[in-house]
């Protein structure tokens, strides 16, 4: 029995908790609160209601409105500049994983010369260590997906290197606060509730055959599966019901919590490739039309066996017996959840794209391969990609 842990983030997490955002401590004096360049925030009142909260709290804001999905490093520097023309001396994020991630790494860009590929560990990153520490990050979470409220990390790509990746990771990256508000998720419409719900999801699977799973991090992960899989139909159902967002938005925050014990597989690193070189695919989805085949993989290898049992009676299968209950159960949710038939083809991915995403997969981010249970070859990871092909 051995982990780490380390996850300094304060939650706060429950229904209407975005109104206790003005009693707590806050970073600084001048936030620059980062939102998409979408505009739910706006007309839903999230965004009045979060600058209204820092407001009584004594805190000076300044909107920068302008992250796309799949947030690009032009943005992040332009962000960055935002923060430094403004005198912010800390960020709010308020948004889903684009608009967190894209935040975190602005905070950091904000405080530190260069480019950001100076800074990345991965592909053709230069991995120097940062000169100053990034500004104080503030996250309030509008999705139940990435978990990146909790986690010290920011997925960017960078168009002119096709390189989508995580960047940051160091212990100053940690939110320093996290509002997880299950109030202000009842909007999202019940096709990116399925799709984010399935990134939290597999955050967990993954992280629970990881080579990193320890005790601590399996305990994290089958509570989160648990209520993902009984609560993600009824929230893409009925994304009015409190409960069940509440339920979802709970396995979001834990599958955030499993990353920094465990480690994702490299199922993130094969869709990372895909909506690298496909802008417009959502990350979730992309996971969604890889996962079959993916977990398949590993059942015919005979690996961890009994932790997809485990996963499969999770997911409300109780009777399990054999690893691939597990894919039973998959499938089954994606099915219930409207997301069954979800087709690369529909996104433009061709099949004589699938061996180059293998190669990009394993150059940008080739350490989750490394969190693999068994060893997974390259002409295996392009076969997988050719299995979930449609
Ligand atoms: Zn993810």
């Amino acid at each position: 029995m051995k982990y780490q842990m380390y996850i300094p983030t304060r939650t706060l997490f429950g229904a209407g908790e975005l109104n206790n955002l003005n009693i707590q401590e806050m970073p600084g004096r001048k936030a620059m609160v980062v939102i998409s360049n979408g505009k739910s925030v706006r007309e839903n009142g999230a965004l009045a209601r979060t600058e209204e909260q820092l407001h009584l709290a004594g805190v000076e804001t300044a909107v920068f409105g302008k992250v796309e999905a799949n947030p690009l490093k032009s943005t992040v520097m332009e962000g960055a500049a935002f923060a430094r023309e403004n005198g912010c001396d800390f960020v709010v994020a308020l948004g889903g994983g684009s608009v967190m991630d894209a935040a975190k790494i602005m905070a950091m860009m904000a405080t530190n010369p260069g480019d950001l590929w100076d800074y990345v560990a991965g592909g053709t990153g230069k991995n120097k260590p940062l000169e100053n520490r990034p500004l104080p990050v503030v996250c309030i979470t509008t999705t139940a997906g990435t978990g990146s409220e909790v986690d010290a990390w920011g997925v960017v790509t960078n168009p002119e290197t096709q390189e989508k990746i995580g960047c940051g990771g160091m212990d100053s990256l940690f939110p320093v606060l996290a509002v997880v508000d299950p109030e202000l998720m009842t909007t999202v419409p019940p096709k990116f509730t399925a799709y984010q719900g399935f990134d939290a999801l597999f955050h967990s699977t993954e992280c629970y055959i990881s080579k990193a799973a320890n005790p601590m991090s399996d305990m994290v992960a089958l509570t989160a599966i648990e209520n993902i899989a009984k609560y993600l139909p009824v929230a893409v159902m009925n994304g009015a019901d409190l409960k069940a967002r509440e339920r979802v938005a709970f396995g979001n925050t834990l599958s955030g919590y499993v990353m920094s014990l465990s480690s994702c597989t490299s199922e993130h690193s094969m869709e990372h490739a895909l909506s690298a070189f496909h802008q417009e695919l959502p990350h979730g989805a992309g996971l969604i039309m890889l996962s079959r085949a993916y977990y398949e993989y590993f059942i015919e290898k005979g690996v961890c066996g009994d932790r997809f049992v485990r996963m499969a009676r999770a997911m409300g299968m109780e009777a399990a017996k054999k690893p691939g209950d597990f894919l039973t159960a998959l499938v089954k949710l994606q099915q219930d959840c409207g997301v069954a038939d979800l087709k690369m083809s529909d996104y433009g991915i061709t099949r004589g794209e699938l061996e180059g995403l293998a190669v990009n997969a394993r150059e940008t981010m080739g350490g989750l391969f490394a969190a693999d249970p068994c060893e997974m070859p390259h002409a295996d990871c392009t076969a997988i990609y050719e299995r979930a092909y449609r």
